[in-house]
């Protein structure tokens, strides 16, 4: 009875919306706008609470899209990773910057009515292991939430930008970051955290949106045994899965990204991370489970009670979260209508779950996979090749798909019209080397037991061509509901944007490439391209003012990919620069970018290697563990963060040893190593990085 009512009350108030303006959410957004947004608006993170980034706007369509044109832009005060949705709320444009920083634009001017900072703290810089990117706000009544990187939601005023509250939703004392954007159900702002690879404990937590007080915290993975007789019993039951000390490590299991809320069957779902460490035969030995990590858990939004769950990778220790984009859709399978939650997590499979029961309806890899050969429907367990378990077997396994994912955090979309979901897709392969003696540390790097200089990037050119050979990316379009990809766009880089599909029959993706482009979404053909001088990695979105309709896309190239290994992938293709920018597009609109300025890079020209050789093993393992992360495997930079094998300080030890030892660019988000590495050791990776870029001076090839 009560589904029924709501389904009314929601489209009686879609159709209020339309009749009334574009803009019918000036009045407070509320939970019926966001179960079926006025045509003109974007309310929530992925548009609607089914996610699905489908946008019924056709102002824009196949036939005219050929005239869309740059409507206004604007500079952004950050040259990092870029990866936010816009919501527009009332004719008004809000965005989330890099450094948890928010920005309201007059939708149709690009006028800016104001700013906020919520002045993270730049050594948090540090416990982010993909850049100091965030995805978004929520957005409920005349409020806004954001999520910051050191962990605080924060209610905004959303005419003024004026903070109304403040929380701290996590110990600030661990490698805790938020991210992701906050979802906002039944006046209850739900945010989760990311931390997995330090070593935390992952859980999502409720405020109210009027008072900021904490209504309920929903933990993913088990805690120390004392809590045990305390515990909800899905805790005990998960309990149950796991092995040895693993609460020492936090366990992991972070939901760092994606969430979905069914408004009928009332759930709340969830996507869990993976494994901390990631190499499970240090965070639970003897394996199991190790429930609920790699799951999709629905929970329900009033009380943080669980429902049920799906897991994906039991005993998971390839770093393959589910926390990617979550997708709710009614699809007829079989020949009956089926409410269904879809999702491509990184571990290469594309899942159809009834969302009412958690069973899984369908499962089918949407990639090449070499650690498994398929789902067992029966268990709806990955049936694994014995190889792959590294964890086990003590030797290194190449894994495709590997921990950058067949997918990442970048949003999918849907055509309900062609009946497809585009898949933003990464190939691309991870070596686990099994770290022998393996010895936590969490005050500072990674955490996940396995040695990254070894499975790193190879130094060598004509290896280093190889990996960048083989790691590609896709557009691809998916069949839910026969499991199959219908046709593909190829990329030459694997980190491109996020989607957005419209009624106008079009798809707009941003791509590593530097282009904004519009595709038909019935077979791929481009029909549009914009330069956007940069990486676009975060997903458009649309909307619509006086009957106009309007494109936003965020520009700016960052994220995991470009940090890590992209300076070796790029120093092949050539570097991406960041320049960031909200990018906003209408039919026949005439503004221009300024040309995009040369790309500034110090020369390679370091001072000659003087080091002891027999000591650079160890720098290696320092330099893999504490630094390639944010400053590139093999010592090769990104365009975003310093490139070491460039610094001015390679040749001068003391002031080498006053950034990483004393915190000399703290501020900068260069946090001092002090207390992990002695001075010894940071010498010791200044002489392995002063190798590195004498062979790479040596070497030749494109950027040096
Ligand atoms: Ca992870």
């Amino acid at each position: 009875m009560r589904f029924g009512i709501v389904a009314v009350l929601a489209a009686s108030l879609a159709l209020t919306g339309c009749a009334k303006s574009d803009n019918a959410a000036s009045g407070g957004v509320t939970e019926a706008m966001i179960t079926s947004p006025p045509d003109g608006e974007w309310l929530t993170y992925g548009r609607d609470y089914g996610e699905q980034r489908y946008s019924p706007l056709d102002k824009i369509n196949l036939d005219n899209v050929k005239d869309l044109g740059l409507a206004w832009s604007a500079d952004l005060d950050t040259a990092r990773g870029q990866e936010g949705t816009p919501l527009m709320i009332g004719g008004k444009l809000y965005i989330t910057t890099a450094w948890s920083k928010v920005k309201a634009y007059d939708g149709k001017t690009g006028k800016l009515l104001w700013e906020y900072d919520p002045k993270v703290p730049g050594e948090t810089g540090v416990k982010a292991c993909c850049d100091v990117v965030n995805r978004g706000l929520g957005a409920w009544g005349d409020k806004l939430f954001l999520g910051t990187l050191d962990g605080r939601l924060i209610a905004l005023d959303r005419e003024t930008g004026k903070e109304v509250w403040s929380q701290v939703t996590v110990d600030q004392t661990k490698a805790y970051t938020i991210t992701g954007a906050p979802r906002v159900v039944k006046g209850k702002v739900i945010i989760g955290n990311g931390g997995a690879e330090y070593g935390v404990r992952g859980y999502v937590s409720a405020y109210d949106a009027d008072s900021g007080k904490q209504l309920w915290r929903f933990y993913t993975v088990p805690g120390a045994p004392e809590e045990a007789k305390d515990e909800p019993e899905y805790l005990a039951k998960a309990r149950k899965t796991w092995n040895g000390e693993f609460w020492k490590l936090g366990g992991g299991g972070t939901v760092w990204d994606s969430m979905a809320y069914d408004p009928e069957l009332d759930l709340l779902y969830i996507g869990v991370g993976n494994g901390s460490p990631w190499n499970q035969s240090y965070r639970s030995p003897g394996g199991g489970d190790n429930l609920y990590l790699s799951s999709i858990v629905a929970i329900r939004p009033d009380t943080g009670e669980y429902v049920w769950h799906y897991q994906e990778t039991p005993g998971e220790t390839w770093d393959f979260t589910a926390t990617q984009h979550i997708m709710l859709a009614t699809l007829k399978i079989d020949g009956k209508e089926r409410k269904v939650l879809m999702q491509a997590p990184k571990n290469g499979f594309f899942y159809v779950i009834d969302r009412e029961t958690g069973k899984l309806i369908s499962a089918k890899n949407y990639v090449p996979q070499n650690w498994t050969t398929g789902v067992d429907m029966k268990t709806g367990r990955p049936i694994e090749v014995p190889e792959a378990r590294y964890d086990k077997t003590g030797k290194p396994f190449v894994s495709t798909p590997g921990a950058g994912g067949a997918h990442s955090w970048h949003p999918m979309a849907f055509s309900p019209k062609e009946g497809l979901v585009y898949i933003p897709v990464i190939e691309a392969a991870f070596p686990y080397f099994p770290e022998a003696n393996w010895k936590p540390n969490t005050k500072r790097g990674f955490n996940v037991g396995i040695d990254q200089a070894a499975g790193g990037m190879p130094a060598d050119l004509a290896a280093r061509n190889g990996a960048r050979a083989a790691t590609k990316g896709a557009l691809v379009a998916w069949d839910p509901v026969a499991q199959k990809e219908r046709w593909r766009v190829p990329y030459q880089g694997p980190w491109n944007g996020g989607l957005l599909s419209t009624a106008g029959g079009l798809l707009f993706q941003g791509t590593a490439a530097g282009n904004f482009v519009a595709y038909d979404a019935k077979d791929g053909k481009q029909l549009w391209s914009f330069a956007a001088q940069t990486g676009v990695v975060a997903p458009p979105m649309t909307y619509m003012i006086d009957g106009e309709q309007y494109v936003a896309v965020l520009a700016g190239w960052g994220g995991i990919w470009p940090l890590a290994p992209g300076g070796v992938l790029n120093e092949v293709a050539g570097p991406v620069p960041n320049i960031s920018r909200l990018l906003v597009f209408k039919l026949g609109g005439k503004a221009t970018l300024p040309p995009a300025p040369p790309l500034s890079r110090m020369p390679l020209d370091p001072p000659p290697f003087t080091g002891d050789k027999a000591k650079l093993a160890s720098a290696l393992y320092n330099y893999g563990r504490y630094c390639g992360q944010c400053h590139g495997d093999a010592a090769v930079g990104s365009t975003v963060l310093p490139d070491l094998r460039r610094s001015a300080l390679l040749g001068d030890a003391d002031g080498w040893a006053s950034v990483v030892h004393d915190g000399a660019l703290q501020d900068n988000g260069m946090v001092s190593f002090a207390g992990t590495l002695s001075r010894q050791e940071i010498e010791g990776i200044r002489q392995y990085v002063i190798m590195r870029a004498n062979e790479d001076k040596k070497l030749g090839g494109p950027g040096t």
